[in-house]
């Protein structure tokens, strides 16, 4: 055992400390999509293309046709705690896009190699730049300037390359590349039915054929029976929007009705949120309803004031604090239960996988 305690206090390194932290927001090629599409949806984007290698771990090009980012922006672009979403600490009470932080770039840049394309409306040409550890780097001895002029389409398209090639142990806990290729169709999955308007798709970079694709349409409701199929639309229940001090929509499978696999959509204010109180309340209403084994399908929407609701609890945002709680999670479950009581019917009941 080494012995600790005659060592002196220093401070890493930066690179060090930045790549740490690029840790917590960047934990498998899913968050890299993740942080890359609530880019895009801030950009306004209406189409989003992804395409993979290895599931991500080798390559993920993100291909988005939103506002373009200007040259001049370029330089601080993946600098961490650089952001046009937010100038003082008061912004983050009312914020209304996904990012805030400036984390994002910076910390994919830390931990791959990093390459950006980007076209404003109305510019002759795109300008590319390639990104190591938060900084552009210098151009190369050739002296091809970084960024660099080229031809292009309005949008922006990133690619990132050889995730965590500088850090060993998260690279080879991360081995199985069709796992993490199913975390992204997944994560796909819910978003295209939260932004049903947003064009999506997914598809190995070795395949011109889509693994996952959903057309813009005009309803929450079109893109779940695009994404999970017809039949199940027909055994929705919508629910919402009640109450006074935040208001949600939804769907929930009637009691009726089960799936083998629980699914539960949970957004707040334009967020995927991993929910688990919610969850756990919805999941043991349904057990009482339910055949053994059978889950339902849940999508819900809430929409909070800003002001009721602390975004700024960890880097991934997965997790969010909300004042209260309880009382929302009470507010849901009455409305869910009165919906599932109030429909319930004598029909027979059946499972699909
Ligand atoms: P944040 O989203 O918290 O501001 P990011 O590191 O994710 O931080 O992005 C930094 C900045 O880069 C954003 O504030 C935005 O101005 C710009 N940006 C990032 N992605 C896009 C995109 N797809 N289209 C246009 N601008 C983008
Ligand atoms: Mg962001």
């Amino acid at each position: 055992k080494q012995i600790l305690s005659n060592r002196s206090i220093k401070r890493l390194d930066k690179d060090v400390s930045d790549r740490i932290a690029a840790g917590e927001v960047i934990l498998r090629p899913a968050s890299v999509v993740k942080e890359l599409l609530e880019n895009s949806i801030d950009a306004q984007a209406t189409r989003i293309e992804v395409s993979l290698l290895d599931g991500g771990l080798k390559t993920i090009r993100f291909k988005d046709d939103g506002e373009g980012i200007h040259p001049d922006d370029l330089n601080l672009l993946c600098e961490r705690f650089a952001t046009s979403k937010m100038t003082k600490y008061e912004d983050l009470l009312s914020i209304g896009t996904f990012g805030f932080r400036g984390e994002a770039l910076a910390s994919i840049s830390f931990v791959s190699h990093l390459t950006v394309t980007t076209m404003k409306e109305n510019s002759d040409f795109a300008h590319q730049a390639y990104f190591e550890n938060g900084r552009l780097v210098p151009s190369d001895i050739l002296g091809a300037s970084n960024p660099k002029k080229c031809s292009g389409v309005k949008g922006t398209t990133f690619i990132v390359e050889d995730l965590f090639y500088n850090c060993p142990l998260r690279r080879r806990s991360l081995s199985n590349s069709k796992e993490e290729y199913r975390f992204i169709i997944d994560l796909l999955m819910k978003y295209s039915i939260r932004y049903p308007s947003v064009s999506f798709s997914c598809r190995r970079l070795e395949n011109a054929k889509y693994d996952f694709f959903t057309p813009s349409v005009d309803s929450e409701l079109a893109s779940i029976g695009n994404v999970y199929g017809k039949e199940l639309t027909e055994e929705l229940l919508e629910v919402g929007p009640l109450c006074t001090s935040f208001s949600f929509h939804g769907y929930i499978s009637n009691a009726n009705f089960s799936l083998r696999r629980p699914q539960y959509l949970f957004f707040v204010n334009g967020r995927l949120i991993e929910w688990q109180s919610l969850k756990k309340a919805i999941s043991s209403l349904y057990n009482s309803l339910l055949p053994k084994g059978g889950h339902p399908f849940i999508y819900i929407d809430v929409t909070i004031d800003p002001h009721r609701l602390d975004v700024n609890v960890h880097p991934a945002k997965r997790q969010i604090c909300i004042l209260d709680e309880e009382y929302i999670i009470e507010k849901l479950l009455h409305s869910i239960e009165t919906k599932l009581t109030m429909t319930s019917s004598s029909r027979n009941f059946y499972t699909v996988s």
